[in-house]
């Protein structure tokens, strides 16, 4: 789901681009439009900073604090478009993953080898050297963090390209840590493609760790493949939830409507399917078309507001062609499918009925404020469905008896499965897609861990 670009400002002569609030749709700020054939000089400073950097492992928890204590979200809201409340969130879990990779900081140390027999050896972990993190405009802190606090607790040096959808509020934040880092140790670049492009398959790049769409995810892998650097890439999702026979409705409706409309449903991980039996279909429509009708639609920095606009117009007139290709393909609108009329991206919470299966809204990714509810006979009808797609991130079941409703998750081909919620994450733990939806593993140790290369060393007991 490549995105077209914001257009470079003319206001500004093609240095600066402009930087729209979704709220009104007017430009608002701008921000360097930085060529790449910059990079290569940015790359080498990465490379040249990185001699030291890797052999200083206590600066890097002091760095990675410094950045845990900044407050952006106010501009993260105004160029993002989400509530104000959920700015403030996204700045809390950057926060706390910084500190978490804070104090995994010095990596892990040396470990004896260990087959059986005695081997006269260990493994030393090392970092990689400049890496380049490449990210979204949906969680712009939070997943740029997840990538530069990994890869600089890890001894790396850093190249982050926000999208240009949303480069501020990053700007802002790597201007803080860095206040606690040696010059060129992360480094921002803003601008237009091929910028993402050419860094992603720059020579002096060691390891591209991307997030974003997966034609673009493909994209960067060909890119890379010409320096044979590493890959880790965490792309779109398409989750499935199955609602069980014994699931109470009214209970979980809330949880179940939040999980797909949070962050206007932009999220990779967002409920992007409701499967329920065919018994309890019509309630469940209901319960969660009440809950579209009544959430607070608005500006992020107007109080009270719950839902925000989609983030930019294309990403727009996407949502839009799902929701009409849906209706031409026979599917009923229970409530919104139309824009708001006001200025802003603004786009009314959506639910669908009668959706057909094979209709794109359900067998592709709408990353929008769009729900198809679609009813299911037997069980494993559910799951095959739920798992009839190129996607694999993950997938949730939901119902009353927590042991039946776990074997059903067990047979979700994704790589994260919840019971009765959605989304949720630990930063200790790993997270990687399957199928389409991702190569390698971030979070936790394992995240450290993709940032680090095995260096062995055999040597006798004595000369
Ligand atoms: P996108 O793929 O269009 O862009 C992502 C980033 O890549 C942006 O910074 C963009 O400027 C850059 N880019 C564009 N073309 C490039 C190229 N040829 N080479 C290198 N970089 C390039 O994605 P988007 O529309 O910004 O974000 C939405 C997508 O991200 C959705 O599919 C969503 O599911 C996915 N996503 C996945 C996760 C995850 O953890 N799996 C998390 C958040 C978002």
């Amino acid at each position: 789901m490549p995105t077209t670009q914001p257009r470079r400002s003319s206001r500004t002569g093609g240095e600066r681009f402009a930087v729209r609030d979704p709220a009104t749709g007017e430009t608002f700020e701008d921000a360097p439009d930085q060529r790449p054939d910059e990079l290569d000089a940015v790359v080498g400073r990465a490379e040249e900073a990185w001699r030291g950097w890797r052999a200083d492992p206590a600066a890097r928890a002091t760095a990675l604090l410094a950045a845990a204590d900044a407050d952006i979200a106010p501009l993260l809201t105004r160029e993002q478009g989400k509530p104000l409340a959920e700015s403030y969130a996204e700045i809390a879990r950057t926060a706390a993953r910084l500190r978490y990779f804070a104090e995994l900081a010095p990596g892990p140390g040396p470990q004896p080898i260990m087959d059986g027999r005695p081997v006269r050896g260990e493994i030393r972990w090392r970092p990689l050297g400049p890496v380049a993190a490449i990210v979204p405009w949906n969680f712009p802190l939070q997943l740029a963090s997840a990538k530069f606090a990994p890869a600089l607790a890890a001894g790396n040096t850093v190249v982050l390209k926000p999208s240009p959808f949303t480069p501020l509020a990053t700007r802002l934040l790597v201007s803080v840590v860095s206040t606690a880092l040696p010059e060129d140790v992360l480094t921002v670049v803003t601008g237009h493609e091929p910028l993402g492009a050419r860094l992603a398959s720059h020579p002096g790049i060691r390891h591209v760790t991307f997030t974003g769409s997966v034609p673009t995810g493909r994209a960067v892998a060909r890119g890379a493949a010409a320096s044979l650097g590493r890959v880790t890439l965490e792309l779109g999702g398409n989750d499935a939830a199955i609602l069980l026979e014994d699931v109470d409705v009214e209970r979980i409706a809330d949880r179940l409507f939040w999980a797909a409309f949070r962050n206007c449903g932009q999220v990779c991980m967002a409920v992007k399917r409701v499967y329920a039996p065919a018994r309890l279909h019509s309630d469940v429509v209901e319960a969660l078309a009440r809950r579209a009708k009544t959430a607070v639609v608005g500006p992020g920095l107007d109080p009270g507001t719950q839902l925000g606009p989609v983030n930019n117009g294309p990403q727009l007139a996407r949502v839009e062609g799902y929701t009409a290709r849906a209706v031409a393909d026979g599917a009923r609108v229970v409530t919104g499918g139309h824009r708001l009329d006001r200025p802003g991206h603004f786009y009314a919470p959506t639910i669908l009925a009668d959706v057909p299966p094979d209709s794109p809204v359900v067998t592709e990714e709408q990353f929008g404020p769009v729900l198809p509810v679609l009813p299911y006979g037997s069980l494993d009808e559910a799951v095959e469905a739920a798992n009839d797609t190129g996607f694999g991130l993950g997938g949730s079941v939901w119902g009353t008896d927590l042991d039946r409703a776990g074997a059903v998750a067990d047979r979700l081909e994704c790589g994260t499965a919840w019971i009765n919620h959605h989304a949720e994450l630990s930063l200790a733990q790993p997270f990687a897609g399957i199928k389409d939806s991702g190569v390698g593993v971030a979070g936790g140790l394992w995240g450290l861990y993709g940032n680090l290369r095995p260096f062995v060393v055999h040597r006798p007991e004595a000369a």
